[in-house]
């Protein structure tokens, strides 16, 4: 039986040292770190998601500016109130919530946000200076969430063999990237992989981000692995993962639910990257 790794306990920690930097910052420069939050059309999840942004942002002491345009917004309009975000002092992180309408070019949006305030961590500059090991870049918020509550089973990494299945630029490849990183050996699969179980199978880190309800498998799982599940889908009976967690719990040594896993995570790091932001920013001047 695995034990159940607490997303919802260790966010919760991130958020309370995020809350006391923020004290910190408030102190030495009078003023609070800031956070705009660009919201799209009506995707119910998306709303949520950006709700629970804005609360995490009031927890921790962040301010929060909330831009929410109709689903018909062109992207001139969009790229116009980015750049006013860029050139405005005092905005630290600017946070486009994705997917965007499928009229929208995500990667030109994305792109168009200063790397300095981008603080989801997915623009072109901030995952090449992951690729590249750089200090000080903003590292992509969910993949971050993974590899901290992978650390925090006190399992160490190095070594081990890691499958990332998805490809994802916001999940897959960048948390790939970090295990590798972390000097682990790392294999990635995705939908033209073949006999995906041969390999999860020898997995002794699983990372699954591909957005599809239990698909994996107890039977496709290492006993003893630890299991991180990064989907969430929304189904008839809640949210349910991308693995099977009732079953694969009896297989797996460590298991992020869903909810309570890696998601919480994800908004954790959001903070932690605004304040992180905030601070690059003034001691840059
Ligand atoms: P995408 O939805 O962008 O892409 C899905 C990936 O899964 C692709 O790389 C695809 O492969 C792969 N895939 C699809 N079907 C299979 C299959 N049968 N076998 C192997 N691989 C497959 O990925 P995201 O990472 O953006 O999202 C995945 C899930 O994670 C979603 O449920 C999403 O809601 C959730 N999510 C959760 C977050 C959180 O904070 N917890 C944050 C971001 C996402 P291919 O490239 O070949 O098409």
């Amino acid at each position: 039986m695995a034990i159940i790794i607490d997303g919802r306990a260790t966010a919760a920690i991130i958020k309370d040292e995020v809350k006391s930097g923020v004290t910190d910052f408030v102190k030495k420069y009078n003023r609070s770190p800031a956070l705009a939050v660009i919201l799209v059309g009506e995707d119910p999840s998306s709303k949520i998601y950006v709700g629970n942004k804005i609360k995490a942002c009031e927890y921790c002491g962040i301010e929060s500016f909330s831009y929410k345009l109709e689903e018909t917004a062109t992207e001139a309009e969009i790229l116009e109130l980015i750049n006013q975000l860029n050139n405005n002092n005092a905005v630290d992180g600017i946070l486009l919530q994705l997917p965007v309408p499928r009229h929208l070019d995500e990667y030109r949006l994305i792109s168009a946000i200063s790397p300095y305030k981008d603080v989801d961590g997915i623009s072109v500059y901030n995952l090449g200076g992951l690729l590249s090991g750089g200090k000080n870049v903003l590292s992509a918020c969910t993949p971050t969430g993974c590899i901290d509550l992978i650390k925090r089973t006190g399992v160490d990494i190095k070594g081990k063999h890691a499958v990332v299945v998805g490809r994802s630029n916001i999940v897959g490849k960048p948390v790939a990237i970090m295990l590798l990183n972390e000097n682990a050996t790392v294999t990635m699969c995705h939908s033209r992989t073949v006999d995906l179980a041969n390999i999860t199978r020898q997995a002794d880190i699983l990372v699954v981000s591909i957005g599809k309800t239990n698909f994996i498998t107890a039977d496709m799982i290492k006993p003893g692995a630890i299991v991180i599940d990064v989907g969430i889908n929304r189904t008839e009976n809640g949210l349910k993962g991308d693995v099977d967690f009732e079953a694969a719990k009896e297989v797996a040594g460590f298991i992020t639910p869903v909810p309570g896993g890696v998601g919480l995570m994800t908004v954790a790091m959001l903070m932690k990257n605004t304040l992180l932001a905030a601070k690059l920013k003034d001691n840059n001047g």
